[in-house]
Formats: C-alpha cells, sequence, structure tokens
C-alpha cells in the first residue's frame, strides 16, 4: 500500500477517534487518523471528567493525552491533516482531501469530527468574539479574574463551565431561556450550592455591548414579560449546544436527523456503504465520552467485518 492508502481513514481525533484508531491497530488494519489540531476533540475544552469509568477524576487534557498514547501504543499513525472533503468514488472507496493538498484513499472511513459550538447570532456576538466572547471557558477563564461574566445556556456545559469559571470571576451570571436547566441534577446542585453564581431565569440574550477594549454590558429581553434590563459584565461564555461537523462528506447526501445529526444503524454505518459515523455527530440520545468511545468500538469492529466481506465479495467476482 502506498503512503496515503489505507484500510481505514479515521477523521477527527476526539475521545471516539482515538478510540477507533486504537481498536483499528489492535486489528492491523492499516488505518490512519487525520486531526487538525492537538488529538483530544471537546476533552481539551472540558476541565475535570468525573464520569468516565476507571477515573474517579481526571482533567479532561490528561485523559485526551492517555488515550492518544494508547491508541500509539497499538500503533496508531495519527497525522496533522485539515481534512477539507470526503469524496466516494464510483469503485465504493473514499477519497479524503485535505488542505495540505495530501489526498488519502480508503476503503473505510470513520467520521468522527465532532462538532462546533452554536453561536447565540445576536449583534456583537463576532465583534467582541475574543474580546470578552467566548465559547472554551477553560481556554479563556484565567483572563477574567476577579471580573463579572455571564455564562448562557441551561444545559450539562452550561453549568459546568459556569461552575468552573467562579475560579476566576468575582461572580458569574448564568442566563437561561427557560425557568428550569436541562442539566443533570448533580451539576445543578453545585451550582445551586455555590455563592459566586446567580441565575437569571426566562431571559434571552439580544445584543452584546462594548467598546475599544472589549465587552461591558449585555442586553437582556425576559422571555416572559419582554421586559429589557441590561447586566454589566466583561465577559460572556456561551454554551448552548453546537452543531455537527457533517459539511465534510462531499457530492452524496448522507442521512441524518432534523437537527443535522448523522444517522447510522447498529454498526454505526451511515447510509453511505463503508462510511461509518461515531460520536458527538451522529444521531443519539446523549453525547457522552462514553458514548463516544462506544461508538467508536462497535465502528473499528464493524469496519473490520466490513472489509472482510468486501474482500469476500472481490475473490467470488474475479472467481
Ligand atoms: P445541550 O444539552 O443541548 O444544552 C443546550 C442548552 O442551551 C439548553 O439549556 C438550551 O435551552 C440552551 N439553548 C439552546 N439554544 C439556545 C439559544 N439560541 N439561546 C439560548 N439558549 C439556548 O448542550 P450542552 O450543554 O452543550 O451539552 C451537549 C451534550 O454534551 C449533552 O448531551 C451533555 O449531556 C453533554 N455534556 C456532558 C457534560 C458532563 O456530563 N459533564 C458536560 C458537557 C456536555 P433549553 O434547555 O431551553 O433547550
Amino acid at each position: 500500500m502506498s503512503d496515503h492508502q489505507f484500510d481505514l481513514i479515521i477523521v477527527g481525533g476526539g475521545p471516539a477517534g482515538l478510540c477507533a484508531a486504537m481498536y483499528a491497530g489492535r486489528a492491523m488494519l492499516s488505518a490512519v487518523l487525520l486531526e487538525r489540531g492537538i488529538p483530544g476533540g471537546e476533552l481539551l475544552n472540558t476541565e475535570k471528567v468525573e464520569d468516565y469509568p476507571g477515573f474517579v477524576s481526571i482533567l479532561g487534557p490528561d485523559l485526551a493525552a492517555k488515550m492518544a498514547e494508547h491508541a500509539q501504543a497499538f500503533g496508531a499513525d495519527i497525522r496533522q491533516e485539515n481534512v477539507e472533503g470526503i469524496h466516494r468514488l464510483l469503485d465504493g472507496t473514499f477519497r479524503v482531501a485535505t488542505s495540505s493538498g495530501t489526498e488519502y484513499i480508503a476503503p473505510t472511513v470513520i467520521l468522527t469530527a465532532g462538532g462546533t459550538p452554536t453561536k447565540l447570532g445576536v449583534p456583537g456576538e463576532l465583534e467582541y468574539a475574543g474580546r470578552g466572547v467566548s465559547y472554551c471557558a477553560v481556554c479563556d477563564g484565567a483572563f477574567f479574574k476577579g471580573d463579572t461574566i455571564a455564562v448562557v445556556g441551561g444545559g450539562d456545559a452550561a453549568v459546568e463551565e459556569a461552575e468552573y469559571l467562579t475560579r476566576y470571576a468575582s461572580k458569574v451570571f448564568i442566563i437561561h431561556r427557560r425557568d428550569e436547566f436541562r442539566a443533570s441534577r448533580l451539576l445543578q446542585e453545585r451550582v445551586f450550592a455555590n455563592p459566586k453564581i446567580e441565575v437569571i431565569w426566562n431571559s434571552r440574550v439580544l445584543e452584546l455591548i462594548g467598546d475599544a477594549t472589549g465587552l461591558k454590558h449585555l442586553e437582556l429581553e425576559n422571555t416572559i414579560t419582554g421586559g429589557r434590563s441590561r447586566l454589566d459584565a466583561t465577559g460572556c461564555f456561551v454554551f448552548i449546544g453546537f452543531k455537527p461537523n457533517t459539511g465534510l462528506i462531499k457530492d452524496e447526501h448522507v442521512r441524518h436527523d432534523a437537527a443535522g445529526y448523522i444517522v447510522t444503524d447498529d454498526r454505526m454505518m451511515t447510509s453511505i456503504p463503508g462510511l461509518f459515523a461515531a460520536g458527538d455527530l451522529r444521531a443519539q440520545l446523549t453525547r457522552q465520552v462514553t458514548t463516544a468511545v462506544g461508538d467508536a468500538t462497535t465502528a473499528a469492529i464493524a469496519v473490520e467485518k466490513y472489509l472482510t466481506e468486501r474482500r469476500t465479495k472481490a475473490v467470488a467476482g474475479a472467481a
């Protein structure tokens, strides 16, 4: 096989991608994992992980490093490449094009490209991105020492990151559009017990306002009364979900749900034969590190079976 021809191409190096690479290595498949940044995916944006079996509590980046080491111990070939498109060729194989100009070819692809944070879509959000507006508490929290900041959202990410941000900020307001959180009970209880956190219920952000030095205020609207108010804050951390990165599949329609998440069968195969999906971009009930590695385990083993069936068919066809 050439340097760019493999049995399997794994697109994305989060927990799902790293787990798939570990299983592919153990199965002696020739596989390559393409990741545009440092391997770890969302783990790199997560402070503590407390729900991964075997680790009562571990820092996200530490777990990411352990997963990468584990995959490499079984021979994973991890390359820093920005994937631009996945194209299905006439013979049923895939061509994966990257921005370096290198093209990778394989009969199977496991897509584990995760998602990107959902934006509020309000005036000022883009203008103050990096100058007060952030989507990553671990990356940017330390810039807000002693400040008053806002967190937008009501899911696990919002409440967990709000708590994390209290180690830097003197006050954290959580702005949520309803009167109850979607987040798990345990995370909610921690937030309610934290004296630095105050929740502003039934409210949405209308505008982010600042000056040349950065963000200064949030213009809020009460979703019940319609009343407006202004909150002084130098930081606004947005955690309102994310959009699956499914735009890499070119030329062909892949089945997805109403929210854009890729639909797979119980072997993690998508509607395109040979194309598998695992982790946060797959349509499923929840998106956890544990479910991502579970998906990836199934996908890697299914790839092995798919390749065997493909070879058997090719031999039968040639006979
Ligand atoms: P999520 O669970 O989808 O929650 C998104 C939150 O943002 C919801 O509260 C939603 O409000 C709110 N929201 C959505 N669009 C909005 C908008 N335009 N304006 C204002 N608010 C908006 O997303 P997530 O918190 O990012 O979590 C994603 C997945 O990762 C979940 O499965 C979660 O369990 C998992 N996760 C787990 C952990 C952990 O276990 N430690 C940590 C982080 C993430 P409504 O409630 O009104 O819809």
